[in-house]
Parts: structure tokens; sequence; C-alpha cells
């Protein structure tokens, strides 16, 4: 059992300041025959290697609808969302898509097509959301969610939306149903050069 509130925990930043393999205070510099500053033990001679983070997730339709979440959670709490989240290790885009609706939505749904591929180096992310086909109206939010529900196209809350992420594929999903329904890859970049 925990010994602490749910609340009392928090995602540790990426910075690091001793080595996971035998505690000593890493130093930052570049590696013999790199050419990028690293997170180093000059103890033991571990490198810390920092990659970006996967972020996946679905576009749930329901015939002329989408089905948006409101966040449980920081950041952005209280915001409406695509169910989206990390992906996690042993599983692939599209198993972390389904599994991050399935604990935010609870909304049975059927993947399609890898509709945005987002980078936003900004932040170190990488964002796929895949076009879902929602099967039914039973909803079944986690605790992520405040509640999930259906919104019409035009009925969008765009100034309660999370993300940049999460409304340029938005954005992108109704000009291409507006053109005819042909859902190609979308792969863009955000950057503003702040967090996002
Ligand atoms: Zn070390």
């Amino acid at each position: 059992m925990s010994p602490h509130e749910p609340s009392f925990y928090f995602p540790a930043p990426r910075t690091q300041n001793f080595c996971s393999q035998c505690a000593h205070p890493l130093s930052h510099q570049i590696p013999p025959d790199d050419n990028r500053i690293r997170d180093l033990c000059e103890h033991c001679g571990a490198v810390h290697y920092q990659n970006p983070r996967n972020v996946v997730g679905i576009v749930p339709i329901w015939g002329d609808q989408v089905l948006l979440c409101r966040r449980a959670i920081e950041p952005r709490l209280g915001k409406w969302t695509l169910p989206a989240g990390f992906m996690e290790l042993g599983e692939t885009t599209e198993q972390g898509a389904a599994r991050e609706n399935q604990e935010e939505s609870g909304a049975q749904i059927k993947i399609q097509s890898l509709f945005t591929i987002i980078d936003v180096p900004s932040v170190n992310q990488v964002h796929f959301y895949y076009l879902a086909e929602v099967q039914n109206d039973l909803l079944a939010p986690g605790p992520e969610t405040i509640e999930a529900a259906f919104f019409d196209l035009d009925a969008i809350p765009w100034d309660e939306l999370s993300f940049r992420t999460v409304a340029t594929t938005l954005e992108h999903y109704i000009q291409d149903r507006q053109r005819g329904g042909i859902y190609p890859t979308h792969h863009y970049a955000i950057d503003f050069g702040l967090r996002d």
C-alpha cells in the first residue's frame, strides 16, 4: 500500500542530479566520440541518454460528433482533450492509443488510420493521433477524467481545449471531412519556443 495520498506524488523532472547506477553526482559534458552535452557519471562511466517521449491518442468519432474528455489532472486541469497520454514500454503506438482511450473515456472504439504525427521539440515529445470509430454511446471515464462527452463538430469548445496538438488535430479532421472525407496522415511540427 502506498504510504501517501495520490496528490503527494508527481512526475520527476527529466533533469537528473545523481547517477542511477552508483549514486554519485552527475556532470554535464560531451562524452568522448559524442557531439552533445549528456548527463555523465565520472565515477562509474554511465552515460544517461535522454530522448523524446511519445504521446499517443485517438480522434474518437461517433457519427457527426467527436468524443472529448475533461481533464481531472494537471496540466490543464478542467480543459477538454482528446483521449491521449504517454506511450508505455512494451506497447505499440496503436495499443497505447487504445489503452489511453480505455483509461480516459472508457468508450468502445475501433481504431482506423494514423491521422496526425506532431513533433513538439520544445517539450521533447512526438504526438501520434489515430482516427477511431466509436462503437456505441456508452462511456466509462476513469479517474483522470472529470467527464467525457460527445460534441457536434461545430460546437467544439475551442477556447477550452487542453493543448495545441489537440486543437490542430481537430482542425485537420474538420477540414478533411469538409473536403470530402479523405483522411491522409498529417505530419507537422509545433514549436513556439515555449512550453505548449
Ligand atoms: Zn555512476
